[in-house]
């Protein structure tokens, strides 16, 4: 695969210090997201807001995403804060949204990851489009799966490609959410070693009080930056509540972190 560093294209990255996206699990209102984002642009290591719009989740009933009313709020973020902003894609229709709103990174999320069908339309769509894209673990640990996905997309041309690391669904009931299984992102960093890996704290474990040490854990094996969950009233969260934090303690947990310098 050919794979352009994270800081050809984040050329404000500072050299050793992990990437950090925060912002909250979905987007719930314009008032919601700029409040979050004002906020993070206030922890210097965030350089990009996330918020889903789309959410595909594994049983009706669930708040599946505002779906594009919220894209213009993720627009307003970008223009008020100057952070890049990002969302999930799930099929030719989010991308082709996002592109013409001017979204800057996009990510496929685990459920869909699992589907190559489903990211092979993503990868078409984006033919010939120069933009970043966040593929997270499929949802089982079949790491095949996610080295197919990355395929697709670098096979469509996309070389700003990025992994998370989200764990991975055993079906056993954990501590975790999703079982880490850390051998298998080792596994695609030692194939890929120019593939930007980043690590989900919040959805490897569901529960807030566990982020931090997953954070050290992954800034412990090299991993490039981390994507968390962060919300202005955690508890009041539309999906996701019980693994949010709120931007202050996410700058508590970023600068209790134990950074290896040499790593970028
Ligand atoms: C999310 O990032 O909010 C999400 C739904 O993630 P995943 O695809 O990892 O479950
Ligand atoms: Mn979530």
């Amino acid at each position: 695969m050919k794979i352009e560093s994270l800081n050809a294209w984040l050329p404000n990255q500072k050299p050793g210090s992990p990437l950090v996206i925060a912002g909250p699990c979905s987007a719930e209102s314009e008032e919601q997201m700029l409040r979050t984002a004002h906020a993070l642009k206030e922890i210097s290591e965030v350089s990009v807001f996330r918020a889903g719009i789309w959410k595909p989740r594994t049983r009706p009933n669930n708040f599946e995403g505002l779906g594009e009313i919220a894209l213009p709020w993720l627009m307003e973020v970008k223009k008020q804060t100057g952070l890049k902003v990002t969302t999930e894609v799930a099929t030719a229709k989010h991308v082709e949204l996002c592109l013409k709103a001017g979204v800057d990174i996009l990510w496929i999320g685990a459920r869909t990851t699992a589907n190559p069908f489903s990211v092979q339309e993503i990868a078409d769509a984006l033919k010939g489009v120069d933009i970043p894209v966040m593929i997270k673990n499929p949802i089982n640990a079949d790491l095949q799966l996610w080295i197919g996905a990355l395929e697709r997309l670098n096979l469509a041309g996309i070389t700003k490609l990025m992994a998370i690391h989200r764990g991975f669904s055993v079906g056993e009931k954990l501590e975790f959410r999703n079982d880490p299984l850390w051998k298998i992102p080792m596994e695609l960093k030692v194939k890929f070693p120019d593939l930007p890996l980043l690590c989900d704290p919040s959805h490897i474990t569901g529960k807030r009080e566990l982020i931090q040490q997953v954070c050290q854990k992954a800034m412990d094996l090299d991993y490039n930056g981390l994507i968390i969950e962060t919300h202005p009233d955690p508890d009041k969260a539309w999906s996701d509540a019980s693994q949010q934090v709120t931007p202050s303690t996410l700058a508590s947990i970023i600068s209790s972190l134990a950074i290896k310098k040499e790593s970028s």
